[in-house]
């Protein structure tokens, strides 16, 4: 049990967190904090609690995993794989017709950030280049990655 006066951060927080990253001035005043303060560690966390965002105070900095924005929507595992063969007949439909959609190294640029997506130990991924060289792109055949994803990983990752 740690001394915090804060009755939310008493029951949620496992360590200390820095107290700089937490937006207190000293580490007295983040111990002594009322759980009305607008810097409560905590807060969001219990905002969301019924959504089940969980906290992670990794190297001294406070994290928040989130729960997915939509909820309540499922799809059966048929619908799921004729949407997928849709998707995927249209591409070829439009590949028959000459150039492929997308550059190969916008499908590898995309599939690694999907490797990331997957990683619930990664919360940011950035994806920089120049101007005009092909972010975009690698953002369509991203989402068109994940619409692939096979159903139990696409229902964990979209539809809770
Ligand atoms: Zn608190």
């Amino acid at each position: 049990m740690n001394s915090f006066k804060c009755s939310n951060c008493k029951k949620h927080l496992k360590t200390m967190p820095n107290y700089k990253v937490c937006k207190f001035s000293s580490e007295e005043k983040l111990i002594n904090h009322y759980k009305s303060n607008k810097n409560c560690p905590t807060k969001n966390i219990i905002a969301n609690e019924e959504e089940e965002n969980i906290m992670v105070i990794n190297n001294n900095v406070l994290e928040v995993m989130w729960a997915p924005y939509v909820k309540g929507i499922t799809i059966d595992e048929d619908d799921y794989a004729d949407y997928q063969g849709i998707m995927q007949t249209q591409y070829k439909i439009h590949c028959k017709g000459g150039k492929p959609l997308w550059f190969r190294t916008s499908e590898l640029a995309a599939n690694e950030i999907l490797g990331h997506i997957l990683n619930p130990d990664i919360q940011v991924i950035s994806l920089l280049a120049e101007p005009g060289s092909g972010k975009t792109a690698v953002i369509h055949n991203l989402i068109y990655q994940i619409l692939l994803l096979p159903y139990e990983l696409g229902q964990q990752q979209m539809c809770h």
